[in-house]
């Protein structure tokens, strides 16, 4: 029996029986990966504190095309994502934007210690959410490929460019906007410093959260373009929820 040891986080639990489970993971070496939890809602079983949403820890897997549970060894359970409904959501949200823009088994380091990270700093700031989720956003810009031009315009890389085109990938000068151009000079600075800065300094801005709010609506049109997603429309089932 080949055994598999990664650390992992569970995005998604489907109950398939009264004691079954499947749950997907989100790996640091394995990418996402759907594995089958015997046992995993029963309440004697050793594998349910690990069977749960938003559980990080050590997953010791076995199999090689189906994997199967076999034990976890808990490092977080971010247990007080769940003390207030919007939080909640967003931790949600969150572990779906993975599901929606990963690969199955394809691994992202960066991409895995963000969202471990994200879920932690939310877990303690939740009042920072917005924060969090837009500086989340620009690691997943940047670890898919598809970051935009904050810069120079796109197109020709003219530097007065204060226009935003979600097609031509950016900013945009004068002569390359388009009818579906907008002005966006301050979503462009913003997205910057959440492009260069670490998540606690971009935090430390203090931003505003309606800027924060404006931003990320631009950045889900951006990412459902380029990648043929439905951030935004998830995005508004969740807030329509709460
Ligand atoms: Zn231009």
């Amino acid at each position: 029996m080949r055994l598999h040891e990664t650390e992992a986080v569970v995005l998604r639990r489907k109950k398939i029986t009264a004691n079954d489970c499947y749950l997907t993971l989100f790996s640091r070496s394995m990418g996402r990966v759907e594995v089958f939890a015997r046992n995993g809602n029963h309440p004697k079983s050793p594998l349910l504190a690990g069977s749960q949403p938003f559980v990080y820890g050590l997953f010791s897997l076995s199999g090689s095309k189906a994997f199967q549970l076999r034990s976890v060894i808990v490092h977080d359970n971010f247990y007080h994502l769940r003390s207030d409904i919007s939080t909640m959501l967003l931790a949600s949200y969150l572990a779906q934007v993975v599901l929606a823009l990963t690969q199955e088994r394809e691994s992202n380091k960066v991409l895995f210690e963000a969202l471990v990270n994200s879920l932690a700093l939310l877990e303690k700031f939740p009042e920072l959410g917005d924060a969090i989720l837009v500086h989340f956003y620009a690691v997943c810009l940047t670890q898919l490929g598809i970051k935009p031009a904050t810069e120079a315009c796109a197109v020709c890389s003219e530097p007065d460019a204060p226009w935003f085109d979600v097609a031509a990938g950016g900013r945009v000068c004068q002569e390359h906007q388009t009818d579906q151009s907008f002005e966006a000079s301050e979503q462009i600075a913003l997205l910057d410093s959440a492009l260069s800065l670490r998540v606690k300094d971009f935090l430390n801005r203090h931003s505003q959260e309606e800027e924060l709010c404006s931003l990320q609506r631009l950045i889900e049109d951006y990412i459902d373009y380029h990648l043929d997603t439905q951030l935004r429309e998830t995005r508004n089932q969740l807030q329509d929820y709460q």
